[in-house]
């Protein structure tokens, strides 16, 4: 008999778990908690090798899975080139990572609308709380349900995540709305915009539906900003006067938290990136945090993906040591006599690996704030221009191979 897991969460992290642990043998039930599925999300997602190998694991192709980029450039705050690089990568979005996996899931096991609150741990079985009430039983347990994770708080509820001191602002603008000087110079390139207390990276990416074709691609702009935890109290408060905590879905951004967000960009940035965020549909903010658990599993049930730790996304490593963890969880199950066994031998190799993306992923952010003697006001004299060009979404070498 397939011995039965249930994957709770059903996103990225959720899905690589659910079609490996299927491939190594288990059935594999995934519930999510969205009751509708989950698309548009439209972060840009630098993909890796590594990346890449997972998802052809999974059975997805990766043909077409995003826009090549050659060089990487560092503007200043005039727009001028202030270094060059060559690193090739492919950039893609979210969604087309999300329906690439989500389509080798088999028919029927996943269920949108169930909220995971909790687990009950039998021994020789661990059964789901829905809206706190019993649910479904299996062999395991995967908690792949974020950072936020309902898995995790009672595994660990210690486990807390940790502000960064800044905001990420996002915004995607149509390749075919820029104008000719910014779709030449700076739309093909993986961009860099690196002064003292502030950062931008942008990059194209396929447009709506996976278009790959020039002139309907679009520009992924991330804009890293300092905000003190007072004023983010006020940033995270909806227009109806509701306080979200730790982050506030986009439709619920207050207009003038984007007006003055906006404000800022132009007086801030370059003026080819004022033009991609005045051209953006609706911008939004993310406040940046990081977690990471301490362990990875508790008898028969384990945490992988965001739900296990958070690098900050300086290091572009979300997806990928999220398909990481679960190919090492498949891995260690596969055929395995005994669960909880498997799962301990799973944390002890992935928790050290969430560990180093996350402290390189701090390290990196902060390169952001250190000021050089005479300044780095316009983004011409970083003393860390060198590293941050060839680490940011960049996975760590030891961790570069399956
Ligand atoms: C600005 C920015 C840029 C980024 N850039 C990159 C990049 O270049 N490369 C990269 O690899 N990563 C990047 N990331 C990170 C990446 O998006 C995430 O790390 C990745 O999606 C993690 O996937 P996950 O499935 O573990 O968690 P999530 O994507 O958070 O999914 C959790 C899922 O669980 C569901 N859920 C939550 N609670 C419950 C519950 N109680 N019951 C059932 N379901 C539940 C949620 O609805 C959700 O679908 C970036 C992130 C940011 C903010």
């Amino acid at each position: 008999m397939p011995r039965h897991a249930i994957v709770a969460g059903g996103s990225i992290g959720g899905l690589f778990a659910a079609n490996l642990l299927c491939r190594a043998g288990w059935e594999v039930t995934v519930l999510e908690r969205s009751d509708i599925e989950l698309s548009g999300r439209g972060a840009g997602i630098v993909t890796h090798d590594i990346l890449n190998r997972l998802i052809r694991a999974t059975g997805a192709t990766t043909d077409d899975l995003g826009v090549a980029v050659q060089e990487r450039v560092v503007f200043d705050r005039s727009g001028a080139v202030v270094a060059r690089r060559d690193l090739p990568q492919v950039v893609t979005s979210w969604d087309r990572v999300h329906s690439l996996l989500r389509a080798q899931v088999p028919h029927g096991s996943y269920r949108l609308g169930v909220n995971v609150t909790g687990y009950d741990d039998h021994g020789d079985s661990v059964s789901v709380r829905i809206d706190g009430q019993p649910g479904p039983e299996a062999d395991l347990l995967v908690g792949a349900d974020g950072f936020r994770s309902a898995v995790r708080a009672q595994m660990l509820p210690e486990v807390q995540p940790v502000y960064s001191g800044y905001v990420v602002w996002r915004a995607l603008a149509h390749e075919a709305d820029l104008s000719e000087a910014v779709r030449s110079e700076v739309f093909p390139h993986f961009g860099l915009y690196l002064p003292t207390g502030t950062q931008i990276v942008g990059y194209p990416i396929a447009g709506p539906g996976n278009d790959l074709r020039p002139g309907h691609r679009r520009y992924n702009f991330v804009w890293y900003v300092p905000v003190p935890e007072g004023d983010l109290a006020d940033m995270l408060t909806d227009a109806d006067g509701h306080r979200h905590a730790i982050s506030i879905p986009p439709p619920r951004v207050r207009p003038d938290v984007i007006r003055a967000g906006v404000a800022l960009a132009e007086r801030m940035l370059p003026p080819p990136f004022v033009e991609v965020l005045g051209k953006s549909e609706m911008p939004f903010f993310t406040p940046i945090y990081d977690h990471l658990a301490p362990r990875y599993w508790h008898g028969r049930v384990a945490l992988s993906g965001d739900a296990a730790s958070v690098a900050r996304p300086h290091v572009g490593m979300g997806v990928t040591k999220a398909a990481c963890d679960a190919e090492a969880l498949a891995r260690h199950l596969d055929g395995a006599a005994a669960v909880p066994e498997a799962l301990a031998a799973y944390s002890a190799e992935r928790q050290p690996a969430g560990a180093l993306a996350r402290q390189v992923a701090r390290d990196l952010g902060a390169m952001i704030f250190q000021a050089p003697d005479g300044g780095n006001s316009d983004g011409r004299n970083n003393p860390n221009l060198a590293t941050i060009v060839s680490e940011t979404a960049v996975v760590p070498p030891p961790l570069a191979v399956v």
